[in-house]
Formats: structure tokens, C-alpha cells, sequence
């Protein structure tokens, strides 16, 4: 009896796991290439794109490359060659998956960039991502407001940081900021010190915060005696917290020398809590839920033959084709609404942030 029992069960759990996995498999697999796990907001993006494929029927392969470029090429080869029916982006460096994805069209698996472009490559359909230039004006702003520049105050001292040089994005928000900041360089306002101000010379390779942070060490001992930094223009959580550390190293973060303003972006947890802290004074918010269910809108509309919804058609010309993109808009995190923006909408639970 107990046997038959057994059996039985196993049946059932046969059976019932046979149905999930057809269900799952049912509009078939999406490949999902992330860059790296080292950085809290890809991990978000890659749970938010299986929650929400998932729901709407679909299996996936979520893939993290760990910030390594041929690590990237072959997990994506792979997916092609496991036939995928549709991939799905992020890429590490822009410009390195050009013989990949003509081996994806060969096969009629189509490619959405996601948050990222891919560049010199025919073979992207559309991109998803949030407006990349806004994220920049927004940075520089908080900057803007920190200061007081508005109000006619001045001259500060200001130094500057740009994302990884291999990233369209980074130059996007680097340019984004420089529009807002240019004006005040030009007029005396801010001041760089240390003469940095290209986007070769201030870019940081893989976004790595350590490298930012020995970059900053560099400027604060070679151009800052006497003189104090006042803001930083930081284009990402993890170099802002590699440029507070060398600030701090140096005696900043006292009353007597107070930590400049600095600025980042993805709200990750260790800078949502510098900001209450008061250390970090701004972040961007960029909700990963809503890039997910941007994509997959795009996803469902590419498999079946129709047009996906897409808000800006001239932007992102990848240098061989101008990619239809649907920009989703960033927010300014700082002291003020962090509790509104992140825990109000469910971002973050307040417990994750004290
Ligand atoms: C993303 C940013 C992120 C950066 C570093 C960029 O491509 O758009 O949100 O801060 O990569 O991971």
C-alpha cells in the first residue's frame, strides 16, 4: 500500500513537473546576457527580467559574464547555439559582439540591447534603457543645487569622473552633465584643478571603484594642498564610494572639512545609506522593474510579428543603424526623498537601508 502510495506521488510530482516545465518552455527560452554581478543593480535587472518573462510564459537563461569580455561572447554563443528564441543584452564593452550576432540573424534569433548599446552591429533590433543623457544632467544637477550655483555662489572647486570608455553609456551621462557643467567652468564658477576634464582622461575602466578611488588619491595629493575639493561629479554608486574612501583617507568628513558634494547613480544600497548619513549627497534612480517590463512588452511584440512600442527614434545610432529605443526617465535621489522614491514604491524595505 505504502509502495503503491509512493508511486503514486511520484506520478503526480512526475507529471505536475512535466506541465511547469512545458509551461515554462510553452513561448520558448529567452537568453539573457548580464554584465556582472559584482554590481547590485544587474542582479536586480536579471531577477526583475526572469519574474516578469516567467509570468508571461516564457523559460530564460540568465547569463552573468563577470565584467569579462570573451566570458560574455561565449555564454552568448552558447545561447545561440541552444537556440534561443530571443536575446536579450547588456553588454560589457559595445563593440565586441559583432561576429555573434550575424551568427544570431543567421538563425533568425533577434537581439534587443538592453540598458546598454550594443555598437557596430546591423543586427539590433531595439533598445530598451532609460534616458542616458538625462541621467547626466540630473547628476550634474544635484551638483548645481549642492553648491548653490544657481544662486550666484561661487568659485567651488570641482573634479570629474566618467564611466567606462567601452560603455555608450558613459557617454551619455558624462555629456548630459558637462552641459550643465560647462557653463560655470567657462564663467570661473568651478574650478578643476587638476585640469581633467576630457572624457579620456576622466573615464573609469569597468566602472571599477578602485581604480577611482587611486585616481582620486592621485588628484587630491597632487593638486590639493591647501585648497579643498568641493563637489565630484561621480557617474555611478560604486566609484562614489571609491572617491569618498580617498576623501576620507585624507581627513575629509568633519566639520571643519566637510566631505564635498558628490553625486552617483543606481541607488545602491551602501549609497542610499551614505546618504542618510549624510556623506553621499545624491544618487539616480533607475527602476529596474520598469526596464524589465519595457523589455518584455518588446519580447512579446518581436515574437509575434508586431511593432514594439518605442518613444524615441534618433538618439542611439550604433554607428552602422540608428536603434528604435524606449528611454525610461531617471530619478534624482538625494537626503530629501529617498524614503518616497525607494521604500514608498517598494524598491527597498526600509529594514535594507538602516
Ligand atoms: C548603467 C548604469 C551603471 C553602470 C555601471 C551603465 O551602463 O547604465 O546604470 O551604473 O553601467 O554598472
Amino acid at each position: 500500500m505504502t509502495t503503491f502510495k509512493t508511486t503514486l506521488a511520484a506520478l503526480a510530482i512526475g507529471i505536475m513537473s512535466m506541465v511547469s516545465t512545458a509551461d515554462a518552455a510553452d513561448k520558448g527560452t529567452v537568453g539573457i546576457s548580464m554584465p556582472t554581478k559584482s554590481s547590485a543593480r544587474w542582479i536586480a535587472d536579471g531577477d526583475n527580467m526572469v519574474k516578469v518573462l516567467k509570468e508571461k510564459g516564457y523559460g530564460t537563461d540568465l547569463q552573468y559574464a563577470e565584467d569579462d569580455i570573451p566570458n560574455q561572447l561565449a555564454q552568448v554563443e552558447g545561447m545561440i547555439s541552444k537556440d534561443v528564441k530571443i536575446l536579450v543584452i547588456a553588454a560589457i564593452d559595445g563593440t565586441t559582439l559583432t561576429s555573434a550576432l550575424q551568427k544570431a540573424a543567421d538563425k533568425g534569433i533577434k537581439v534587443i540591447a538592453y540598458d546598454r548599446l550594443i555598437r557596430g552591429s546591423k543586427n539590433v533590433s531595439y533598445y530598451a534603457t532609460f534616458d542616458n543623457f538625462q541621467v547626466g544632467v540630473e547628476q550634474a544637477q544635484t551638483l548645481e543645487t549642492g553648491l548653490g550655483l544657481k544662486e550666484g555662489k561661487g568659485p567651488f572647486n570641482i573634479e570629474l569622473f566618467a564611466g567606462s570608455p567601452d560603455d555608450n553609456n558613459a557617454g551619455f551621462f558624462f555629456n548630459g552633465a558637462m552641459s550643465v557643467l560647462n557653463p560655470y567652468i567657462k564663467s570661473g564658477k568651478l574650478v578643476v584643478k587638476s585640469g581633467q576634464t576630457a572624457f579620456d582622461k576622466v573615464a573609469t575602466l569597468r566602472w571599477d571603484g578602485a581604480t577611482a578611488q587611486a585616481r582620486m588619491d592621485a588628484i587630491l595629493s597632487g593638486y590639493y594642498g591647501k585648497d579643498k575639493v568641493n563637489a565630484v561629479l561621480s557617474p555611478y554608486d560604486g566609484i562614489s564610494m571609491g572617491i569618498l574612501s580617498s576623501l576620507k583617507a585624507v581627513g575629509y568628513g568633519t566639520k571643519d572639512q566637510p566631505l564635498p558634494f558628490v553625486s552617483g547613480q543606481d541607488s545602491e544600497v551602501p549609497s542610499v545609506k551614505s546618504i542618510i548619513k549624510g556623506e553621499q549627497y545624491s544618487t539616480i534612480f533607475k527602476d529596474t522593474r520598469e526596464l524589465a517590463k519595457v523589455t518584455v512588452n518588446m519580447i512579446d511584440a518581436v515574437l509575434s510579428g508586431k511593432e514594439p512600442e518605442v518613444n524615441d527614434t534618433k538618439t542611439y545610432d550604433n554607428g552602422v543603424k540608428v536603434v528604435p529605443s524606449y528611454l525610461l526617465k531617471p530619478v534624482i535621489v538625494d537626503k530629501s526623498n529617498w524614503q518616497h522614491v525607494l521604500v514608498d514604491s517598494g524598491y527597498y524595505k526600509l529594514n535594507q537601508l538602516q
